[in-house]
């Protein structure tokens, strides 16, 4: 249990903003589904879609679960990010690593050394860090248009759910691996593809 920590286990915030859409799941659609980073048309995303900053879930989008470093396939990509969208606009976002619970932001600081890119520095947990997600990226929120943000998410209920409360831009990747994930994680797992089914987003 020791690395696995408490926190990502019990998220009030996110419980209460799962209940807050219970009425309106069908609702709950990215908007653009891809099986990876790898997938995305970088220049579309800057120039169609008018994307300026991105945010990327840590786990499971960028890293496997609990590890600091990107995962190898993906760094090619993560400098082509940097080149389109200035190193300075994208963020990782994770409900550890930045976090209460990272004492001296030493998780945060590894992650920074390792993929070169800032770690959002949070006191509530995912969704409560709209405010700090403007702050990663010096921006007031007269400064910006919520859908100039986009977060990069495997997870439906999660990073695609507090995408779609703010009004960023969203998109939903398959998660790098399915080993290591707790039970709840299992769970919910199960009931986002459910409904990404129910919302014909999946065959
Ligand atoms: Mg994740």
């Amino acid at each position: 249990m020791s690395q696995f920590k408490i926190g990502q286990y019990l998220n009030i915030q996110g419980i209460w903003l799962n209940l807050k859409y219970v009425f309106k799941l069908h609702r709950i659609k990215p908007d653009i589904m891809v099986d990876s980073i790898l997938d995305l048309e970088l220049a579309k995303l800057k120039y169609e879609k008018k994307v300026k900053y991105i945010v990327f879930d840590k786990d499971n989008t960028l890293t496997h679960p609990y590890k600091i470093e990107i995962e190898k396939l993906l760094e090619p990509k993560i400098e082509e990010y940097k080149k389109v969208f200035g190193e300075e606009n994208l963020a990782i976002l994770s409900n550890s690593a930045g976090s209460k619970d990272d004492i001296n932001y030493l998780e945060a600081t590894k992650i920074e050394k390792a993929s070169g890119l800032k770690v959002v520095k949070h006191f509530h947990k995912k969704p409560r860090v709209y405010n700090d997600i403007l702050k990663t990226f010096n921006l007031n929120q007269s400064d910006c248009i919520n859908n100039e943000i986009c977060v990069i998410g495997d997870r439906l209920l999660v990073d695609i759910l507090m995408g779609k409360e703010y009004g960023f831009f969203t998109i939903l990747v398959k998660p790098l691996t399915l080993k290591r994930e707790n039970f709840v994680v299992k769970i919910l797992r199960r009931f986002e593809n459910f409904l990404l089914k129910c919302n014909k987003i999946l065959p």
